[in-house]
């Protein structure tokens, strides 16, 4: 194996990072959100936890293009990414999911599958709309895909469901499903499991668990560290914008300075 030669705390930068941040940094009003420097090695599935306010989603935000940094760079399968719009990040192929999922008024679940591959903020292409009679090859093509996904998901029986009524652990599913409808490598996922009951949360674990056996590579913000510590190896510790410690679930949970951080960050 060989080195990268960057490091931070003593400790490798991932050596085969698909996901690399160096210095990436951002203020609001003064105040360093985050300030990170981390790798996430392909095909793993990293977690990213923290106390209320360590960076954590800014660091999704600058990462996946709805911010722009102040400072710093994202590589992204070793091409510079920085600054790129969040469309053109998605079709490089890395794909985040918000904490707390936009509603898709007026969309059944089916339809908001379909918007999907035209949702980010930027893209030119316009949602398509499908009219009975007239669908093209790529209507076709997005059409048998919504229809794998949905099955793969388990959740077919909501096809024709507004998605403003769906429960919040259905809309998590949903929120998946969507994202792997432009075929990602890279998935950021913001707290897949906050809200969600038991039954649900199990079905995503297994769901994050196939598609990283298939290979997509996952960085996840969760605060349930009992869901955290079970599913993601390794795990990368944010405090005030930087990291803290990265490793096993078992050295984070034993860890000092991470006990010290929640400690401090609820007082
Ligand atoms: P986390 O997701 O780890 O809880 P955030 O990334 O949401 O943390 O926030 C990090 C810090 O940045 C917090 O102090 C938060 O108040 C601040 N922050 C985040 N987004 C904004 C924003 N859009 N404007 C001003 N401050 C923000
Ligand atoms: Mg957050």
């Amino acid at each position: 194996m060989s080195t990268t030669g960057l490091e931070y705390d003593g400790a490798d930068l991932g050596k085969d990072a698909l996901l690399r941040v160096e210095d990436l940094r951002k203020e609001f009003g003064g105040i360093v959100a985050t300030d990170a420097t981390l790798g996430v090695e392909r095909g793993s599935l990293t977690g990213l936890i923290g106390p209320n306010g360590a960076g954590k989603s800014t660091l999704f935000n600058l990462v996946s293009g709805f911010l722009d940094p102040d400072a710093g760079r994202v590589y992204l399968d070793g091409v510079d990414v920085t600054d790129r719009r969040p469309d053109e990040i998605a079709q490089r192929g890395l794909l985040r999911t918000f904490q707390t999922p936009r509603t898709l008024e007026g969309m059944t679940v089916r339809e908001s599958l379909l918007v999907a591959p035209f949702d980010q903020p930027g893209e030119s292409i316009l949602p398509l709309y499908f009219q009975p009679g007239s669908v093209t090859d790529t209507e076709r093509e997005l059409l048998g895909r919504a229809q794998q996904l949905l099955e793969a998901f388990e959740i077919d029986h909501l096809a024709t469901t507004p998605s403003t009524e769906l429960s919040g652990g259905q809309s998590k599913l949903v929120e998946l499903a969507r994202a792997m409808m432009t075929d990602p490598y890279v998935l950021l996922l913001d707290e897949p499991v906050a809200g969600v009951n038991p039954v649900l949360e199990a079905e995503l674990t297994d769901h994050i668990r196939r598609l990283n056996d298939r290979g997509v590579t996952f960085l996840v913000i969760e605060h349930d560290m009992d869901f955290i510590m079970d599913i993601a190896d390794p795990i990368i510790v944010l405090n005030q914008g930087r990291v803290l410690v990265e490793g096993s679930p078992e050295a984070v949970r034993t860890d000092e300075r991470v006990l010290d951080a929640y400690l401090g960050g609820v007082s």
